[in-house]
């Protein structure tokens, strides 16, 4: 556990946590929507700091990253919680379905440990992922940090559901980005992922900015965000920024509290032909 940056005190000890536009305000005892960051006497920590999850050596491909480094294998870094709800959440086990008291079962590796772990075994590429790294976003920082020292190259997979502030701070040590669009639809965004696409797409802008490695997922579900003329809205709106944006358009499973039928091939397939209308490169995922 580490004190978290990113919040404010305010009245009846509580704390304004403001690393997401969730802006949660948290009384004593009590976490943010996301689980992981706790108010203990007016002060917020990070209950992920140092508790990974899983410590896992991956392809790179895997992220989906298909044009930055192929070929490599990645060290991939993850904790429990996530600042979205998507009812339809691949990984909800991580993401959702857990307890705060499952922190004290995980082995302490701190961020020097992580790093440690790189140069002894000589891996190049470490990567935030599994779960929403934004909300573990201390552990996230130093292990970054120390990364960026020792020549290892940083990647983040994420919702792109971070403030501006942190975003920035965090940016200048991270090498390449997976951000997930999940749709182009506020209200989908709102109502189903209890979400705001606006930050996302800020997110989306800052990396493009920064020129920083950038590839997209879109996670197709039928009759949820298939809507065809929301998808070229997407598509135009990443090819405007850069016709290069890397697109992976990937097959859902029914998980969580959605059942639905595995996205049919063939609608993958359509709307793979509608983005490459619009950007060079699409690629087409979980299938
Ligand atoms: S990171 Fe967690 S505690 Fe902080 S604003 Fe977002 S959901 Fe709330």
């Amino acid at each position: 556990m580490r004190e978290a940056s990113f919040y404010i005190a305010e009245e009846g000890g509580k704390v304004k946590c403001i690393l997401c536009p969730k802006n949660c305000s948290i009384s004593e005892g009590n976490t943010g929507v996301c689980g992981v960051r706790e108010n203990f006497s007016g002060k917020l920590y990070s209950l992920a700091y140092s508790k990974p999850i899983a410590l896992h050596l991956d392809p790179i491909e895997k992220k989906p990253l298909y044009h930055f480094f192929p070929g490599s294998k990645i060290l991939s870094i993850g904790t429990y919680g996530c600042n979205l709800n998507c009812r339809f959440c691949q990984n909800s086990d991580i993401s959702q379905e857990f307890r705060k008291e499952d922190f004290d079962n995980l082995e302490e590796v701190t961020p020097e440990q992580v790093v440690q772990i790189c140069s002894k075994y000589g891996y190049k590429f470490a990567a935030f992922t599994y779960n929403e790294p934004s909300v573990f976003f201390e552990y996230m920082f130093d292990i970054a940090v120390i990364c960026k020292k020792n020549d290892i190259k940083t990647v983040v997979v994420s919702n792109g559901q971070i403030n501006k502030e942190p975003m920035l701070k965090l940016i200048e040590y991270i090498d390449a980005f997976n951000i997930d669009l999940k749709s182009f639809n506020p209200d989908f965004y709102r109502k189903i992922c209890g979400g705001d696409i606006l930050t996302t797409k800020q997110t989306i802008e800052t990396i493009v900015e920064k020129k920083k490695h950038l590839e997209v997922t879109f996670l197709l579900i039928e009759n949820l965000n298939d809507n065809e003329s929301e998808f070229v809205e997407l598509c135009k709106y990443l090819s405007g920024l850069d016709k290069n944006i890397v697109l992976h358009i990937s097959r859902a499973f029914p998980r969580y509290k959605m059942e639905f039928e595995p996205t049919p091939l063939i609608l993958i397939s359509k709307f793979e032909d509608t983005a490459k209308k619009y950007l060079n490169y699409v690629y087409t995922g979980n299938i």
